[in-house]
């Protein structure tokens, strides 16, 4: 990444810090294993569900032995109330299997050792792990600078022009080859935020939106204006182990 696409992150950083303010944080850092788990069940659907079948699953199987013991089919019914049972209830029977047959427990300390690329290679190897995923490890259960890309960071990073990716991997890798320090975590949340409320996939609220002199979108509208909602519930910042 270049010093103007750097410069930019932190105007934007800046823009939206005076509109959606500082946003909170877990004090304390979640296991990455519950936060893995909890990634995996946010995926395609809204944090207050993905948050509920978290707690159905933790309740039901308070400890990692009894939750990858447990038949596929059982995880799913307490999943269910977050969508793609079957998909989400493979993955995480299989990442805890096959966690414990690598690491001989159920941790995933060893990532806090090693590079970002590495920890995300590890992450991916297990089947229905993405990079999205594996990010989201490393920013809120280790807190590392690092920009997780998900459908709304996608479209925004790019109308914007801070990159150019044809797919979420593609502008996760881009925007974290050099991302500006420290600022990673309300970067991600706010710009989530304006994806969800402001920047939207049809007909976005560009009449309000903080970044509109910034912004490079061809389909730019000014004329059109959105309300803001109350903060939303997040769930990887409710994660507590
Ligand atoms: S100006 Fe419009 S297209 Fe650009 S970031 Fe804001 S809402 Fe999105």
């Amino acid at each position: 990444m270049n010093k103007i696409q750097q410069k930019k992150i932190v105007k934007v950083n800046e823009l939206l810090l005076n509109r959606f303010g500082q946003p909170p944080r877990n004090k304390n850092l979640p296991d990455p294993v519950e936060m893995l788990v909890a990634t995996i069940l946010s995926q395609n659907t809204n944090d207050r569900n993905s948050y509920q079948a978290y707690k159905n699953l933790k309740e039901k199987y308070p400890s990692w032995e009894e939750m990858a013991a447990a038949k596929r089919a059982s995880i799913e019914k307490e999943i269910r109330i977050a969508g793609l049972g079957l998909q989400k209830s493979a993955a995480i029977k299989n990442f805890l299997t096959e966690l414990k047959v690598k690491q001989g427990v159920y941790s995933l300390d060893f990532i806090k050792k090693v590079s970002h690329d590495d920890a995300i290679r590890e992450m991916t190897s297990f089947k229905g792990v993405g990079v999205k995923t594996a990010s989201c490890v490393l920013l809120f259960a280790l807190g590392e600078n690092i920009c997780p890309v998900d459908t709304h960071v996608h479209r925004t990073v790019n109308r914007l022009g801070i990159v150019n990716g044809s797919a979420p991997d593609k502008t996760f890798w881009a925007l974290n080859d050099g991302f500006p320090e420290k600022i990673a975590h309300s970067f991600h949340t706010n710009l989530i935020r304006l994806g969800r409320e402001i920047c939207t996939p049809k007909n976005p609220g560009c009449g309000s939106c903080p970044l509109e002199k910034l912004c490079v979108f061809e389909g730019k509208d000014v004329s059109n204006k959105k309300e803001l909602k109350e903060r939303a519930f997040m769930l990887l910042d409710s994660i507590d182990s």
